[in-house]
């Protein structure tokens, strides 16, 4: 039998003495990780797979965040910041990603303290203990954690604790509803994550058909810029497959005080009702076929296409289009903590204690309270994982909450195990969680489905979606809008 201790021991080993503590990632809150360990006194080290920080956002730069700076900036960073003589950016804006980078991230680590902590274009790409592989048991919170590190000349660097803050961004989930990868790969007209539909993308989307697939946030984002584009683009077309049958699930409402959040929802569901985008509920998305024969774009331009197979209502079904965007959300790559001891949650992949607190099937607003090392403790001393990846599957992280994380963290890490377990955090609250908007609005007019170039299974003609939920719901504060088999929220 295993036995699993509920609480691990503290490793105070002289093998762990002089040691530094690695950071995993040095996106926003491995940036804060490493401030609040610097200001504890800490020797650290922070790796970062991509050539600069953030360089995850980097990706997202063209997005506004729906927080306004004051959200997003973390304390101990900003004192390591002003200590450099850095000015706040107005607390009541909202960023650009880029600015995120620009005004906060790279100054941040510009910082002589934390600049001399970075190691850029090193991937960990395996976490495991010197001499020991996760079944040895015996002096194991004594012995330095070994990290496999490829910056073009792979090196094992010891550490003797370690906080993975690696986010979710490079592991989105795959299109098909099983969660399983595609066998014959991913059509390159298939593109993850939040295209630049109006900028450096826009040639891609510009008169064409695009099928938005998710029901979360980014979705949205993607919408509203694939319609602005379509008012200079003639011929742009926007479909949105979601997976449930509601198309109300990204609705935040009027009193979520995250009001960027709460505006989005509110632009989306106009669309949906003005008819400028067809909306494909209950779809259940099996695989992606490239068209071996050309369709012709009404733009002129020859485009290879692409058929989407599923099921709608339990009936196969086919959506063709020239691109796919998919907005499916993101999962944690566990695979480089295979010899690490994990206590994960079965459903989201969350830190066990973390799990519940977030798991959409439990929370409709995926609300979380604050939280720190307690709920963030896996069977192996010394390790955590923080930030984005804490969540999992779960798609309602906020920096705030990531801030908090690595605070409490560091604290335990120094010996302050009060302080570590004393919450320092109020979330804003979420606003409507269930949709109670929707009980009053019109129903949404029934749009036309595309239909298959050659003969498929025909799509069965959509209902109205159903836009209403009208079970009241309690949101505790924090969080965004995800209900039961909304797993396509992100
Ligand atoms: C479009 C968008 C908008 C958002 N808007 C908001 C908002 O308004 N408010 C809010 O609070 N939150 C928002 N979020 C959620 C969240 O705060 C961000 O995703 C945030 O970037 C998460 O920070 P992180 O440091 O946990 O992870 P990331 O920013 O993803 O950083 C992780 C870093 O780790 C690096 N990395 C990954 N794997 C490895 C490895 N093996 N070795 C070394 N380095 C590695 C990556 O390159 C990356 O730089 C938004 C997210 C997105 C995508």
């Amino acid at each position: 039998m295993t036995m699993t201790l509920a609480v691990p021991p503290r490793a105070s080993s002289p093998r762990l003495a002089g040691l530094p503590i690695a950071v995993i990632g040095a996106g926003p809150v491995g940036l804060a990780a490493a401030a609040h360990l610097l200001e504890r006194g800490h020797e650290v080290v922070v790796f970062e797979s991509g050539d600069r920080p953030g360089s995850a956002v980097a990706e997202w730069a063209h997005v506004r965040l729906f927080s306004p700076w004051e959200s997003l900036l973390d304390r101990a960073s900003v004192r390591l910041l002003e200590a450099a003589g850095w000015t706040s950016p107005d607390p009541a804006d909202s960023p650009t990603g880029a600015e995120l980078l620009s005004r906060y991230l790279l100054p941040l680590a510009a910082t002589p303290a934390l600049s001399r902590c970075l190691r850029l274009n090193s991937r960990v790409t395996a976490v495991s203990r010197q001499g020991m592989d996760r079944t040895r048991s015996t002096a194991r919170a004594d012995t330095p954690f070994l990290l496999r590190v490829d910056d073009g000349n792979p090196t094992d660097v010891a550490a003797r604790a370690v906080i993975d803050t690696a986010g979710t961004w490079r592991s989105p989930n795959p299109l098909s509803s099983s969660g399983l990868e595609s066998e014959t790969g991913t059509p390159a007209g298939v593109l993850t994550g939040l295209p630049d539909v109006l900028g450096g993308d826009r040639h891609r989307f510009a008169g064409r058909h695009t099928l938005v697939v998710g029901a979360g946030h980014s979705a949205a984002a993607t919408l509203l810029a694939l319609d602005r584009l379509a008012e200079s683009a003639p011929g742009t077309r926007i479909s949105w497959a979601i997976r449930g049958e509601s198309a109300a699930r990204i609705l935040t409402g009027d009193d979520d005080q995250v009001p960027g959040r709460a505006s989005i929802g509110r632009r989306v569901d106009a669309l949906v009702r003005s008819g400028r985008l067809t909306l494909i509920d209950r779809f259940e998305i099996d695989t992606v076929e490239q068209l071996e024969t050309a369709l012709i774009g009404v733009t002129g331009v020859p485009t290879p296409g692409l058929r989407v197979h599923g099921r709608r209502a339990g009936e196969s079904a086919a959506v063709d289009c020239d691109l796919v965007v998919n907005a499916t959300g993101f999962r944690p790559d566990l695979a480089m903590l295979r010899e690490i001891r994990l206590g994960l949650d079965d459903i989201v992949e969350a830190p066990r204690a973390l799990g519940p607190l977030i798991d959409p099937n439990l929370h409709s607003c995926g609300t979380v309270p604050p939280h720190g090392v307690v709920e963030l403790t896996h069977p192996e001393p010394g390790f955590y994982i923080a930030g984005m990846k804490s969540y999992g599957r779960a798609p309602t992280f906020l920096l705030a909450t990531g801030y908090e994380q690595v605070r409490s963290i560091a604290d335990e890490l120094s010996g302050r195990h009060e302080a570590a377990r004393t919450v320092e955090l109020t979330l804003p609250a979420t606003g409507v969680c269930s949709t109670s908007i929707a009980a009053s609005a019109p129903a949404v007019p029934t749009p036309a489905v595309p239909t298959p170039a050659v003969p498929t299974p025909a799509v069965p003609t959509p209902t109205a979606p159903t836009i209403a939920s009208t079970t009241p719901s309690t949101c505790a504060p924090g969080g965004s809008c995800c209900t039961p088999d909304d797993a396509t929220c992100c």
